[in-house]
């Protein structure tokens, strides 16, 4: 595939493997990228090899997937299972505490995990589901193994503290752009703030070409909305952290990570 020629724009004529990185993360974010559909392909497999490149670096590097916030809330709740199943001295040494520790984990991934490895979303939140079962919660027990739960935490938190965050940059009545793309796409009648009965729960859907994908309709609003925000920032000219900072929403971006920002899940 890297050898085929882009038909169109700046790089027409060029192979699709002389085309720069940035180019193609541009075009991606483009609407009417995927009507060119052997470089949109070709450019996912580009961008997706380039995230597992910089994720591997990271864990070469001892950094922690997961954000500062992640952990902070991961180590209190480690705290309050040990607190539930006694495991403190002088009932258990801090060698066996450790023990514990690395069996809950193999229990919850079927193989020996680093915490450090462990990613922010289904990762983060089968753990939490499972310390919390420990700690006597019920909330955890209700979400072990329902992993749409996980989901549309974090999906309403995106919504409310970037997403909305950034339209109200761009937009001048962010409430009636997200109103009308609600009612547009997603058929919900009521004003935006209803957001929060959007279904979690991921359904079988097809796309135009016939092939299958899993997605509920929140996941289906924010990605879409996604898309949308992308739009709006290239018009702008914002960088993704230019926006963030801009909107005063959290940004995630390498350099933040390193600065100690980040979201709380
Ligand atoms: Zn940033």
């Amino acid at each position: 595939m890297s050898s085929q020629i882009v038909p169109f724009g700046k790089y027409q004529g060029k192979k699709f493997v002389e085309v720069p990185i940035s180019y193609l993360r541009w075009f991606r974010d483009q609407d009417w990228a995927e009507k060119w559909k052997d470089l949109y392909d070709y450019t996912e497999d580009v961008l997706r090899a380039e995230t597992e490149r910089k994720l591997k670096a990271f864990q070469n590097a001892g950094i922690w997937m997961m954000s500062p916030a992640h952990q902070k809330l991961l180590w209190s709740l480690w705290r309050n299972a040990c607190d539930a199943q006694m495991w403190r001295s002088p009932a258990c040494t801090l060698e066996e505490v450790e023990q514990h520790r690395k069996r809950v984990t193999l229990e919850v991934f079927g193989s020996p995990r680093s915490w450090k490895s462990i990613n922010q979303k289904e990762e983060f939140d089968k753990l939490k589901s499972r310390l919390e079962l420990l700690a006597g919660k019920v909330q955890g027990g209700i979400e072990d193994g329902h992993r749409e739960y996980g989901d549309q935490r974090r999906l309403l938190w995106k919504f409310h503290e970037v997403q909305y965050k950034c339209v109200a940059l761009y937009m001048p009545s962010p409430d009636k752009y997200l109103d009308r793309l609600l009612k547009e796409r997603f058929k919900v009648v009521r004003d935006w703030t209803c957001i929060e009965d959007l279904d979690a729960r991921p359904t079988i859907r097809t796309r135009k070409d016939g092939t299958a994908y899993e997605a509920s309709d929140l996941l289906l609003f924010i990605e879409t909305l996604d898309a949308r925000i992308n739009v709006m920032r290239n018009a702008a000219g914002d960088t993704i952290h230019e926006m963030k900072i801009k909107a005063g929403a959290p940004c995630v971006c390498v350099e933040c990570k390193k600065s100690n920002t980040g979201d709380p899940f």
